[in-house]
Formats: C-alpha cells, sequence, structure tokens
C-alpha cells in the first residue's frame, strides 16, 4: 500500500465509515482546517464548541482507523461580515493553540473579496505573527477566484512580518497557481467532483511546475465532494507513467514538510514506513516483473 496524507479535509462532515475507508486506501493523515459549518453560528461558544471537537473528539475519531489527524483554527470569511462575532472568535483562538495537533490559523481567506473579509483576514495574519503559528488560507470560488487570490497575495506580500515557506495558499488552479509558487508560498490543489480541480488537471500541473511546494487534496466536506480524490490523483499519475518517489513527494513528503512548521505537529510515520514492506520502500518504481 502506498501511504498519502489528505492536508485539507472536513471529517467532521463525514461518517466514520469514511475513516474507514481512507485508512484502507492508505492515508496516514488528515489536516482539518476550522470551515463554515453550512449555516452562521451565533456566539463565540458556538465556535468554542466547534473547537473543542476539532481538537478532542475528531482526533480520537481518526484514531480508531489509525489515522493521525490534525487541524486548524479560525472564523471562515463567510462569517466575516459579522465583524464584532468575528473579533471575539480571534480573541477566544488563543485557548486552543497549543493543544495537541493544532498546526495554526486557517482556513482564513476571503468569500467575496469585501472590505469586512478583509478586516478579518488582517486580524487572524495579526494573531498569527503575535503566536508564531503558521498559515493556510483559502481562496475564493471561481467567479471571484482570480480577483480574490491577487487581493490575498497582496496583502500578505505587504506584510513583512510573513515568511512565506509557512503559509499555504489553497484551492489554486491553472489561472493562480503561478503567482503562489513564484511568491514562495506552498500551494495546494483541491480535487472535486464538480467545481475546482480534477485529478487530471492537477497532474497537469504537477507536471508544470514540478513538485516543490505543491499539495493536493479532497477538501472533502458536506457538499458534493470526493474523500478519496487523493487516490484518484495518485492512479492519475501512475496512468501517466510517474515514478512513485514523485508521487510520494507530492501527496506525502510535502505535506510532512509543511506540516513540520508547526510546532504542535507530532507525527508518527507509520509502523513499516522505510522497513521495505510498503509500496514506498526502496526500490519502488524500478521493480521488473
Ligand atoms: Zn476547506
Amino acid at each position: 500500500m502506498s501511504f498519502y496524507i489528505d492536508p485539507h479535509i472536513h471529517m467532521i462532515s463525514r461518517v466514520t465509515d469514511d475513516y474507514e475507508t481512507l485508512a484502507k486506501m492508505g492515508c496516514v493523515a488528515v489536516s482539518e482546517p476550522a470551515f463554515w459549518a453550512g449555516y452562521d453560528r451565533g456566539s463565540v461558544d458556538g465556535f468554542r464548541d466547534y473547537f473543542r471537537q476539532l481538537t478532542d473528539f475528531e482526533p480520537k475519531r481518526a484514531s480508531w482507523y489509525r489515522i493521525q489527524h490534525f487541524t486548524w483554527m479560525c472564523i471562515n470569511a463567510k462569517e466575516a461580515e459579522n465583524v464584532s462575532l468575528s473579533r471575539e472568535v480571534i480573541a477566544m483562538i488563543p485557548e486552543f493553540l497549543d493543544r495537541p495537533g493544532v498546526l495554526g490559523i486557517g482556513e482564513i481567506g476571503l468569500n467575496k473579496n469585501t472590505r469586512n473579509e478583509s478586516i478579518v483576514f488582517q486580524e487572524h495574519i495579526d494573531l498569527a505573527m503575535k503566536t508564531n503559528e503558521q498559515i493556510l488560507i483559502h481562496t475564493p470560488h471561481l467567479e471571484d477566484k482570480y480577483q480574490g487570490t491577487r487581493m490575498i497575495l497582496n496583502m500578505l506580500c505587504d506584510d513583512r512580518r510573513i515568511d512565506h515557506n509557512r503559509v499555504l495558499v489553497d484551492h489554486v488552479e491553472e489561472h493562480t497557481i503561478r503567482p503562489v509558487l513564484e511568491a514562495g508560498f506552498w500551494a495546494g490543489m483541491t480535487l472535486y467532483p464538480v467545481s475546482k480541480c480534477t485529478p487530471q488537471r492537477a497532474v497537469d500541473m504537477v507536471e508544470m511546475y514540478g513538485p516543490e511546494r505543491l499539495l493536493v487534496n479532497s477538501a472533502g466536506d458536506w457538499g458534493p465532494s470526493k474523500p478519496t480524490a487523493v487516490p484518484d490523483f495518485i492512479l492519475q499519475m501512475r496512468l501517466r507513467g510517474h515514478p512513485e518517489s514523485l508521487i510520494r513527494k507530492v501527496v506525502y513528503d510535502n505535506p510532512l514538510e509543511f506540516f513540520s512548521g508547526s510546532r504542535n505537529f507530532n507525527f508518527t510515520p507509520p509502523e513499516n514506513e522505510g522497513l521495505g514492506i510498503g509500496d514506498w520502500g526502496p526500490g519502488v518504481g524500478r521493480r521488473q516483473v
């Protein structure tokens, strides 16, 4: 079995059977950014309970299938129009930043590219800088993506405090990936069945830009999405004849390298890693049948 990590998936929206399926397909770790519940939460206590679920119950549920669970804290851009509630949530987040498995602030970003969204985005950045956290960024849906990504990159590049190597900009597509990588950020490609990227287009982008600082994720959530999309990408890479070492870099080594910048990232590699038992062992890709 080849191991992989899904660096962006909303497991609280998924059933336990999905954990079992992911484990069978070789998933050894997931990272779950805080996101929109499908409705606006009414109070800071609603967020506190959500963060407890992300840091307490969800890692337990993942561990039943030997999947390691990591998470990120924020209030989503969709709720940023309520600036006063956003500020209460941002002030409460530090309660959770030293909990095991909390990797940083995310997924913050823009949704409709409004002024309030920009204000709340920058206040999250301030918190991340004060607390020395890594950052995971959501870029808007297709109709607002190009403009929103430009706005986000401008805000990040104007802030001298930010180490670009500690920021992942997610949901990149063909028209937004280049400036993200050129500015030295990590870039995430999201594989969705109906929007964002297909596995084939993600492979195209690996072929065009190389594997450095590139991640792939399913962003599985409560909407139309496929939690096993990363294995679809792995298969597509194989069908195009790419070596296992290149596939492993994108789906395993890269997320490990990026997450390693977070102080609460304590990852235990799968037991047989490096022993040649799994498909990622020595000699993979050169095997003659
Ligand atoms: Zn998400």
